[in-house]
Parts: C-alpha cells; structure tokens; sequence
C-alpha cells in the first residue's frame, strides 16, 4: 500500500459528498462521502471530505443513495445491443421471433457492444458476464456468439473503450443447442486471447446441458405431465451423458469455470456427480448452474458442500411460473426457482436478467426477486432488500473471482458505483421507482442524467466514439 502521507496528499479523482453510501462490506456499514483516486476508492466520510479541495471532481449527492454498481451475472450484452429495446420477455412488444441474422460485420459487431454498454451504463450496471461466446456459434443464425464477436471484445477492449467490466465464458457448443464432444475438446485446446482480466475476465466455459421446462426440455428426475423426462443437449460417441460428464470433467481439470445451463433436477445432479467424483473443493472461479429452476433441496445441500453457485432469473420465473406449470404439475411448479431455499442455504447465488430474454433493468429484478421471497414467505424488509442487491454486487463478483476488488465500496475496491434518487434498502418502495442518476466505473463517470442523452439507435455514432 502507499504510505500514508501519500495517501492523504495526492489529489482524489473524483470525490462525492452529501450522500447516503452503502458499501456492502462485512459491516454493512455506510458513509455521507467517498473519494476515488487511480480507480480505486481512498477515502471515505472526512477523509474523503479533506481531500475534495484538491479534487479532480467533487459532486453533491443532495441526499441520494450510493450503491456498488450493479454486476449482472448473465447477461447476453452482444444480443441485447443488436436486438434492443426488443426482448422475449417485457413491457415492449414481446417477441418469440426469429432474430435472423443481426450482425454480420465488424462495425456492427462493434455498434452493438457500444449501444449495449450505453444502456448498462445509464441503468447502473458496471460489470456483467457475457455468457458463451465462441466458435460453436460461427454458422450461428444472429452473428451475436460466435468467434468474431470474441475478436470485436477483444478489440474494443484493447482500445480502451469498455465502459462495464465484462467476464466472457467461451462457448464451444451452440446457445441453447447441442455441443459435440469432439468440438468441446479442440475448444478447449484452443488459447484464450490475452486480456486485463479487470476489464475482460475469461476464466471459463459455458455447457448447455439441457432446455427450458416450460418446453419440457429440462432434464428432470420425475416425468413431465405428458410422461417426458425432457433430455441432455451434448452429444458423443458414448452418448449424451457420457459426453456431458466427459466435457465438465475435462474443463474443470483445465482448471476452469465451468457454468452449466441447467434447469432440470437431473441435469443440475449429473453436473453435481461429475464434480463430486473429481473431488471438486471451493475454488477462486466457482463453478455455477445457470438458471437452476429446479435446484431442489437435496441438490442445494450437494452445492453447498461444493461451493457451486446458481445464476439466477426472478423475472424468467415471474414470466413463465405459469406456463411451467402446465408441464410440470402445480405441486413441482411450486418448489421451482427456490431463491428463498438458496439464500437460506448460503448458496454463492447471483440475480441476473439474462437479456436480452428479460430486460437488463436490474430493478425490475429486484421487485420479481422481492416477489419471489415475499411469495415463500420471507419478509420483505431492509434485511431482505440487503440480501437480494447483495448478489447483483457482492455475490456477482464472487462468482467473477473478483470479491477481493470489486463488489463493495471497501476501501482498496475498485471505485464502481451507481447513485440512486432514493434509498433500495427502505421496503416500503419498488426499486422500479428510483431512478440511476450517475454510473461510475473505476472512479470514470460513465453516465450522468440530464447531461447524456437517451439511448438511442445512433450506431454509427456510438462506434466513432471508439
Ligand atoms: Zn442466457
């Protein structure tokens, strides 16, 4: 660390005062101000105060509430700029429709990542992971996964454009189609491109391991309605479960993160039995289920024990309890999507909006996840309304293998923030009725209402900025 008269004497970046600051650390504790300096945050309540003078930047808060900015876990940030504001899931015109191709050059590859990370920036979301990109999707119909959208990351984050941090998972199968073995394999024996893992993190892959129970097409250990057991989406000589097993193992022996698309109990226990085999422990780059609809009791006690954690989507689950329903019989539907059941449990969970399926307005999440708990029987209150925006920062950046510098506003922590009109921690409101009105990455200001405009369609723009 510097000294401490270095500390104290160099001027801060960009200090903010006046506020209510929730730093999400292990104390829960708050502060009226907190200054950032290279980055990363120095100062906080009169420390911070004493070093406004000399400040790059000193904004009054005017009372308004500060958070760690938002990680949003699973996010498709590439096909959420090519498709918005169209999502499968929403208040805008709903849309099963067929994408077609959507990107298919490199500018607009690159008009894509710019307008999505305007987007995220004005709603306070400062990190993400972008879920599955790579050579299983070259051929794919959108042009949103494949290779060259691995090579535009690559790109824009050399230049220096990013204006979210970004933990990308290589994707040797197709989104939410089969992987084969052999494909997986000589991925996986490909190089990772060289990066500065605090802006671009590449630390593992994503396996679809099976489907959607609404489309009765999760794996699961009791038949669906219809007397289905829906079925496992990889593929090899010994079969889809031998080839499953094979493609986990050989990734987690490589040493990396391995996220797997699961919603059905018997996928989520045959990733569980693969790891339990190995011998798997608690490890820096968790491995994690996405979606985890049907992550029952006995699963959650076996993730426990093997530090796996679960991404999560309240908003999906709002959206399709229902329809779900009807496949699953009303008794299963109801223990589906336990997100009480995990907190409870301490399972490393994060809450995300995998957009562009549902919105990337991560306070429509909050209200669903609010539901969700409420619906189980938790109380909605501060200790709640902690805990659910503790896994779209503190969680989140556990699931990066980034707790030791992101996530909270811990002195020594990058400085990423969002400021909000009013308090998330107060109950009595939706989160849906604050507003975002700074976004700061790294101690950068990278949105400020009234002085950035809306986002808007203006590709050609967005991408001279870079
Ligand atoms: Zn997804």
């Amino acid at each position: 660390m510097t000294d401490a008269l270095t500390a104290v004497d160099a001027p801060a970046d960009l200090v903010l005062i006046g506020g209510r600051i929730h730093l999400f650390d292990v104390d829960a504790s708050a502060a009226s101000s907190i200054a950032i300096r290279g980055g990363v945050i120095v100062a906080h309540d009169d420390a911070a105060l004493a070093l406004a003078p000399s400040a790059g930047r000193v904004i009054d808060l005017g009372g308004r509430t500060v958070i760690p900015g938002i990680n949003d876990a699973h996010l498709h940030a590439a096909w959420l700029g090519a498709r918005w504001p169209r999502l499968f899931f929403g208040d805008h015109e709903s849309s099963h429709d067929h994408d077609g191709a959507l990107l298919t050059t490199n500018a607009e590859r690159r008009a894509a990542l710019h307008r999505a990370w305007r987007l995220l920036a004005s709603l306070g979301v400062t990190s993400y992971t972008e879920p599955g990109i790579g050579p299983g999707e070259d051929a794919g119909a959108t042009g949103c996964f494949g290779t060259p959208m691995l090579e535009t990351y690559v790109d824009l984050h050399r230049s220096g454009a990013q204006t979210s941090r970004v933990t990308l998972l290589r994707l040797f199968g197709t989104i939410d189609g089969e992987t084969h073995l052999d494909a997986f394999r000589a991925g996986l024996a490909t190089a990772t491109p060289a990066t500065d893992p605090r802006w671009l993190a590449i630390p593992g892959v994503k396996i679809f391991a099976d489907g959607i129970p609404p489309l009765r097409t999760a794996w699961v250990r009791e038949p669906y309605v219809d007397g289905s057991l829906g079925a496992l989406l990889t593929r090899g000589p010994d079969g889809p479960r031998q080839a499953f097993r094979e493609m986990v193992r050989l990734a987690h022996d490589a040493g990396l993160q391995v996220a797997v698309h699961a919603t059905g109990d018997r996928s989520i226990a045959e990733f569980l039995g693969v790891l339990e085999e190995a011998g798997a422990a608690p490890r820096r780059h968790p491995h994690y289920i996405v979606h985890a609809d049907l992550a029952f009791d006995d699963l959650l006690a076996r993730m426990r024990t093997l530090g796996v954690g679960a991404a999560v989507q309240p908003l999906i689950a709002a959206f399709t309890h229902a329809w779900a329903s009807g496949q699953l019989g009303t008794e299963r539907a109801a223990r589906a999507w336990p997100l009480a059941q995990m907190l409870d449990r301490g399972i490393l969970t994060t809450i995300t909006s995998d957009a562009p399926i549902a919105t990337p307005d991560w306070r429509a999440s909050v209200d669903a996840a609010v539901q969700l708990l409420t619906d189980a029987g938790v109380p909605d209150g501060v200790t709640t309304r902690r805990a659910i925006l503790h896994r779209l920062t503190v969680d989140a950046a556990r699931q990066d293998g980034a707790a030791d510098w992101k996530g909270t506003l811990a002195h020594g922590f990058v400085g990423d923030l969002c400021v909000l009109t009013d308090d998330p921690l107060e109950a009595t409101r939706r989160a849906s009725d604050l507003e975002v009105d700074l976004t700061v990455v790294g101690g950068r200001v990278v949105f400020e209402r009234g002085l950035t405009s809306a986002v808007d369609a203006d590709d050609a723009r967005l991408d001279a900025r870079a």
